[in-house]
């Protein structure tokens, strides 16, 4: 490179670099257009280390030109930070370039968004897939790769943590990602300027040892080139030929692998002969052969067999002269460009190609399930099952990655909704869920997620739970499940609430004490009739109407059904109960007449509800629900109770209603409403983003009307959450 990185380019450099393939004056003018634009964006802005800040794109966009990109993905990779540093928005990025260079520059911005350092194996590979799966298109890779690359090279500029940070995330994320889509220069610059910052002492070391050794391999080198070109030339076969050097990573990670040390690893001199066709290069490599002896078991030919990632060479070790060994690499000018950039030259950019923009996405599509299908081989063996195991993860097709407000991960399948969302959190976060905000915005829970979003659940603990529509709803059968667990479950734990209300209720009616009723006997003799084996199979019964309170009183006291006098003096005096004095709101505190009872208006308890007494500053009793947030002093609170003969008094209970926003949704909930004779006493709507909330003041007798009601509502179509209010 003729420029050190910290120098600043200008715009005339950069076109100079792209001019052996860029010529179109169209072309050259929208290169020269982002960067007018991008130095106005950035203006006033400055690096780290000092320069102007539009210097960084620059260098990212020289980067690019030497991979042969074309201009949309130059003007992209000068435009890439704007989003992400400038006041520039999409819309206008779009209207100023166009889409598809605004959707380029969108891409990289979301991956610099992405946080990539983690702890675990697992979450590296994770990020890796995130990484790639978020890219829809393999140039905003190519960018971002680019970015990376000359952040690298001025990384010294930054604090020391920050260069350990950015290098780990480089050689966890980056370098694997690079190495898969072929781009091999690119991935053995970055792992040697990671290496640099992350094993210092290793890195100089080697560095020295490579130098010192520097005179004496290129001798011997130049002695073996030599040696074959004189061969090749009487063979009249054409070549070019390099003696390479192997990256410093690349002989430290084989000095670490095979616990060599630096003079024992033998293929530091490498050479490279690049011919004109695939026959030339097995021709070469039978000469090759003829001449020197071939090590057993280091033959390989990818030309017949390419690797994942496109590379495509033949491979050979040979004792060359004065016993040296030799790795010796052979292979075509095109198999070279692919191995030297991978993907990047094969979208390397050829301004006469006349190709629609239709043909150019379909060719991106293309491209694109090429690279979704690659699988992650590592060039080291790899066993079956590991294989196997690489292949099952990667499921790029399938999923979609949300992101959690603290930055977690979760993969979803395509189509996964914000329910499926929070299921995956937590089974309660899903029970209780009644809203999702999706990247600010408040959206429907049938929204079908998207890469790169971020999704926070609202929940609420007074939610209702899950709504008939959500399992028509839901993509994940862990959903699914949770979800019909759900229903059977809250079924029968209501039944068994009801069950027993209803049973304690008769027994009160009955003036019995509860002991009695269910004392021991008479609870066997019930469970050896009806095949039961506890008590809440007997709530259970009455719950789920198999019997009534009363049948299963006369059950347990053994006494065949006939009207009492009693009796018979409570039906004929419906509304004069006939035990005791009653408080005026149905409610009981144990031993305290005439106090002033009244139900707080927060949480509106209605009987059913776990309460208690609130002792107010002379205004009597506040009977709140036990679960009220308002309570929070517990010295002024005392037991209360509900009195159950109480039956005319009816309660105000405050819901909340959301769903979809459809024609007639309001109309449904009311009708829903009355089917169960309830009062509505007060009603609002309203609708954003497409999301109905209905608020409702009901009037209910007892928490299991309320129940009847909750439960019709959540079977309105598109209802998707019914919540009780506290204020
Ligand atoms: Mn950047």
């Amino acid at each position: 490179m003729a420029n050190s990185s910290h120098d600043v380019v200008t715009i005339d450099e950069l076109l100079n670099a792209c001019s052996g393939y860029i010529q179109k004056q169209s072309n050259k003018d929208l290169i020269i257009k982002a960067y007018n634009f991008g130095r106005e964006m950035h203006e006033g802005q400055f690096r780290k280390s000092g320069e102007p800040y539009i210097n960084h794109p620059l260098h990212v966009a020289l980067i690019l030109a030497s991979l042969h990109v074309g201009p949309k993905t130059i003007a992209a990779g000068i435009l890439h930070d704007v989003l992400e540093d400038t006041d520039v928005t999409f819309d206008e990025l779009a209207e100023l370039f166009d889409h598809e260079i605004a959707t380029l520059v969108d891409g990289v911005t979301k991956l610099t968004q992405l946080k990539l350092t983690n702890k675990s194996d697992m979450m590296v590979h994770n990020h890796q897939k995130i990484f790639v799966g978020m890219s829809k298109d393999v140039r905003v890779i190519i960018i971002k790769l680019a970015d990376r690359l000359h952040n690298m090279r001025t990384l010294g500029a930054m604090p020391y943590e920050k260069q350990v940070r950015i290098a780990n995330e480089t050689i966890e994320v980056y370098t694997p990602v690079a190495h898969r889509l072929g781009m091999y220069k690119v991935k053995s610059e970055l792992e040697d300027l990671s290496f640099r910052y992350l094993k210092p002492e290793m890195y100089y070391q080697i560095v020295e040892l490579l130098d010192q050794k520097k005179v004496e391999r290129e001798e011997n080198i130049s002695r073996m080139t030599d040696e074959i070109a004189e061969m090749l030339e009487e063979h009249k076969i054409k070549y070019d030929i390099t003696g390479r050097a192997k990256n410093i990573y690349s002989i430290y990670k084989k000095m670490a692998k095979r616990n060599k040390k630096f003079n024992e690893i033998y293929d530091l001199l490498a050479i490279r002969i690049i011919v004109d066709s695939e026959l030339e290069c097995y021709g070469t490599l039978g000469l090759i052969h003829a001449k020197w002896r071939p090590l057993p078991g280091r033959f390989k030919d990818y030309i017949a067999m390419p690797k994942p990632n496109m590379y495509q060479s033949l491979h050979t070790t040979v004792i060359g002269p004065n016993g040296q060994t030799f790795e010796v690499q052979i292979r075509t000018r095109e198999m070279d460009q692919i191995a030297e950039n991978g993907v990047a030259s094969h979208w390397a950019y050829k301004e006469n190609k006349k190709i629609t923009s239709k043909e150019e996405q379909e060719e991106i599509v293309d491209k694109l399930s090429w690279f979704k299908s690659m699988v992650e081989i590592e060039q080291e063996e790899i066993d079956a099952k590991e294989y196997m195991d690489t292949i099952k993860m990667d499921v790029f097709n399938a999923n979609v990655y949300v992101f959690t407000p603290a930055g977690d991960v979760i993969d979803l399948p395509k189509g996964a909704t914000p329910i499926d969302f929070a299921y995956r959190i937590h089974t309660e976060v899903g029970h209780k869920m009644v809203g999702a905000i999706v990247n600010g915005q408040m959206v429907p829970l049938n929204y079908e997620m998207h890469t790169g979003d971020v999704c926070e659940i609202k929940t609420n603990k007074q939610s209702y739970g899950p709504s008939e529509d959500w399992l028509k709803i839901v993509k994940t059968h862990a959903a699914v499940s949770k979800i019909k667990q759900y229903f059977s479950k809250q079924r029968k734990v209501e039944n068994i609430d009801i069950g027993k209300d209803l049973l304690m209720k008769e027994i009160r009616t009955q003036g019995k004490a509860v002991d009695e009723v269910l004392s021991r006997e008479n609870v066997q003799k019930v469970y050896k009739d009806h095949h039961y084996s506890s008590l809440e199979e007997i709530y259970h019964a009455i719950g789920s109407k198999a019997f009534t309170a009363k049948q299963m009183y006369n059950k347990l006291m053994r006494i065949e059904e006939e009207l009492t006098d009693e009796l018979i003096e409570k039906k004929i005096n419906k509304n004069q109960p006939i035990r005791r004095q009653k408080s005026e709101n149905g409610i009981i505190v144990e031993g305290i007449d005439n106090i002033l009872i009244a139900i707080a208006n927060c949480c509106k308890p209605i009987p059913g509800d776990e309460i208690v007494g609130y002792i107010s500053k002379g205004q009597g009793i506040k009977v709140h629900r036990k679960d009220c947030p308002n309570i929070n002093s517990l010295d002024r609170l005392i037991d209360v109770e509900w009195d159950f003969d109480f039956s005319d008094k009816k309660y105000h209970a405050d819901i909340r209603v959301k769903g979809l926003e459809r024609e007639g949704a309001l109309m449904d909930i009311i009708k829903m409403i009355s089917i169960t004779n309830t009062n509505v006493s007060a009603v609002s709507s309203n609708t954003a983003d497409d999301i109905l909330t209905v608020t409702a003041t009901l009037t209910v007798a007892d928490a299991h009307e309320l129940l009847k009601v909750v439960d019709n509502l959540k079977k309105v179509k598109h209802i998707h959450s019914v919540e009780r209010i506290i204020k």
